[in-house]
């Protein structure tokens, strides 16, 4: 850990300056610049376990874990053992390989929705695939999408988009026709009367609802009671299909993702993040009708050189088998409740109005003391002290999502000594903002 006096972040600075005139914004993904917390965004060198190491040295408890992915802990020895086997045979065939089907199988045993499985290479592919076959299948246009939610950076997503459209304040990006996002629809999250008044007002041109069951691209914030089963409900009586974006929390909030937790089956989900175990995979599946248009079973196209890679497919697998384990889910409940209980007490104690809290590995603290239940309500956070506490914390060795918008998350290497570090950590800063 690093103590504040000697923190130092040179090298960082160094090869982030240098990162600025090769790539926008000096990074591969906006979020990562820190444009919303301020400050000099690190560059990194290693991870393990809860740590993530930068390239001056710095250790710290990591809360991002590659966005979701590393839920067995970083590089953990078990996943590196196997993708060191697989990759003795080579890093890509572009034909089909065996470890797509103990994958496929794995999902599909898992996630109720899904009967069949098609995989691809991101969470915005697995979303944009997604809705064309919601198109394709239901032939109708419309979609509606929930304001906060993100799926990914396809055009016709980037309406009201939560994540780096949220923290940058971009809502609607140049370069996406309004041709394309003329049939998104889009409504508050957790508001059932809105979502059933577009399909009053549309009736016959529906395509489907697509919704982060629990959402965390606009911070953490969880479905009301009785929300989910009214849009199943609401989309069975319109002939429109139901999809869970579940990139983030498929094989998170649940071994089964949202749809096992609420008890609610969506018609199509799509998965990424934790299935390929931190190499780059996404997933798109459901009822096996549905998933019978695509090509070459069907004419619904899409299609992928690298994808069901064997590396990404042999991380998967490894992945899934470490979170099958007795009491994965049980662990993950427990170590995070304990440290979102723990941060937001320590901060109303420090006399900090917050809102907040966690399901599995999954966790949220807002700067606001009112109730989240949609992105407007989480707009009233107070994003410099956010700003203040994210920097602090960084300072103090504990490394959180850069934006007030985006959730955190745990993972089996996180236990008691890190979580007593981090609340700890927490308390300091907190009583000095
Ligand atoms: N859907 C959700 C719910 C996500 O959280 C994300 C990424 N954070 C995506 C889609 C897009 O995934 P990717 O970044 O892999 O393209």
């Amino acid at each position: 850990m690093v103590s504040t006096s000697s923190y130092q972040t040179n090298k960082s600075k160094e090869i982030f300056t240098a990162a600025q005139k090769l790539m926008p914004g000096g990074v591969s993904s906006p979020v990562r610049a820190f444009k919303s917390v301020g400050g000099q965004p690190i560059v990194f060198d290693r991870v393990k376990g809860a740590y993530i190491q930068d390239v001056d040295g710095n250790e710290y408890i990591d809360y991002v874990g590659t966005w979701g992915p590393a839920i067995c802990g970083h590089a953990h020895p078990e996943v590196i053992a196997a993708l060191h086997e697989a990759l003795e045979k080579g890093t890509s065939f572009g034909a089909p390989c065996v470890q797509e089907n103990i994958l496929a199988e794995m999902v599909i045993d898992a996630v109720p929705s899904i009967e069949m499985v098609r995989f691809v290479n991101s969470g915005t592919e697995a979303c944009m695939s997604v809705l064309r076959l919601m198109r394709a299948f239901t032939g109708r246009e419309k979609i509606i999408k929930f304001e906060g939610c993100y799926h990914g950076h396809a055009d016709m997503f980037l309406v009201k988009a939560g994540s780096g459209v949220a923290t940058l304040g971009l809502p609607d990006s140049p370069g996406v026709p309004k041709t394309t996002t003329n049939n998104t629809l889009t409504a508050p999250y957790n508001d059932l009367e809105a979502v059933k008044k577009l399909f009053i007002e549309n009736p016959d041109s529906i395509a489907g609802v697509i919704l982060e069951p629990v959402v965390g691209n606009a911070g953490f914030i969880v479905p009301d009671a009785g929300f989910l089963e009214g849009l199943r409900e609401l989309t069975r009586e319109y002939g429109a299909l139901l999809v869970f974006d579940e990139v983030m929390t498929g094989f998170r909030v649940a071994y089964g993702g949202a749809q096992e937790k609420f008890g609610i089956t969506p018609d199509l989900t799509t998965l990424g993040k934790v299935i390929g175990g931190g190499l780059p995979v996404g997933a798109y599946g459901g009822r096996a009708d549905i998933m019978a248009m695509v090509a070459p079973a069907g004419p619904m196209y899409q299609a992928g050189t690298l994808s069901g890679n064997p590396l990404a497919m042999t991380a998967g697998i490894k992945t899934l088998e470490l979170l099958q384990r007795p009491g994965s889910y049980e662990y993950l409940d427990k170590i995070t409740k304990r440290l979102s209980e723990g941060l937001l007490q320590i901060a109303r104690e420090a006399g900090h109005a917050v809102y907040g809290g966690s399901i599995s590995g999954m966790f949220g603290m807002f700067f606001t003391g009112d109730p989240v239940h949609n992105y407007e309500d989480a707009k009233k956070s107070d994003l410099a002290k956010f700003s203040r506490f994210h920097r602090g914390m960084l300072e103090k060795g504990i490394y959180l999502a850069p934006s007030q918008f985006e959730a955190g998350f745990t993972s089996l290497a996180h236990t008691d000594a890190e979580i007593d570090r981090t609340l700890a950590a927490a308390r300091e800063v907190l009583s000095g903002l």
